[in-house]
């Protein structure tokens, strides 16, 4: 059970003030019967709420998957950048947040959802989570690269990195490359490059777990997750 205003406002339709002024107007009915009181207690699962007469349903959770273009920041705010919460231009709830991070320059898949614990285990080390990433990087990626990724590669940190799979799409002056690593470390993927003294020039992410980019979705565009890839991912 939830306050018609927390209701109204987590649905998008105005902040807590402005759905607390339509209430008192009686734009909004409970069941069939006007309610004029902000603090009316709704049951999300079985109240029909209605709003200047359209039907409000309630949803707990919202999950967008986002091709992430350059130039936006994975955050829920900033000073400067666009966010990547800039681009779900029909989200309802105020309280969306990107699972992980892209870098600025990095493109693709990127879950954005208010679910929390669907959050946590994507993201934690003890899951293994595997990320795909498809990679456009300087110099002839080969054999011997592929050879340390999978045996680890030390980036900095205590530890070397967990195996990685490389597969290479193409070997030239610009490499090709497919990368599957289950961690996420800051910069992973470009540190991985780095120690293996190479640059990575593009970098999409393509899978997270079960989930597998949309390739439809061109950067910037985003569509809400089908109950079967949210069902898949938990
Ligand atoms: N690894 C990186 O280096 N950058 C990303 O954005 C994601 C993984």
């Amino acid at each position: 059970m939830i306050r018609l205003d927390k209701y109204l406002a987590d649905m998008g339709l105005g902040t807590r003030s402005e759905v607390k002024r339509s209430i008192a107007r009686g734009a909004v009915t409970v069941d069939g019967q006007p309610v004029r009181k902000p603090e009316h207690k709704i049951d999300q699962t079985s109240s029909e709420v209605r709003f200047d007469g359209a039907i409000v349903g309630y949803e707990e959770y919202e999950y967008y998957m986002l091709n992430k273009p350059q130039g936006v920041v994975s955050a829920t705010t900033d000073n400067r950048d666009k966010t990547v919460l800039d681009l779900i231009g029909t989200k309802k709830r105020k309280d969306l947040f990107p699972v992980g991070r892209l870098d600025k320059d990095t493109e693709g898949l990127l879950l954005i959802t208010n679910d929390g614990a669907l959050s946590h285990s994507l993201l934690s080390p003890k899951k293994h989570v595997d990320k795909v990433y498809y990679a456009k990087v300087e110099g002839m990626v080969t054999a011997e690269d592929v050879e340390k990724f999978r045996e680890g590669l030390d980036i900095g940190e205590k530890l070397p990195t967990k195996p990685g799979e490389l597969e290479i799409l193409k070997s030239a002056e610009i490499s090709e490359v497919r990368l599957t690593i289950r961690e996420g470390k800051f910069h992973q993927v470009k540190r991985m490059f780095h120690a293996v003294g190479k640059e990575v020039v593009y970098l999409k992410r393509l899978r997270m777990g079960s989930l597998v980019l949309d390739e439809t979705l061109a950067p910037g565009n985003y569509r809400p997750l089908s109950g079967q890839e949210v069902a898949e991912l938990k």
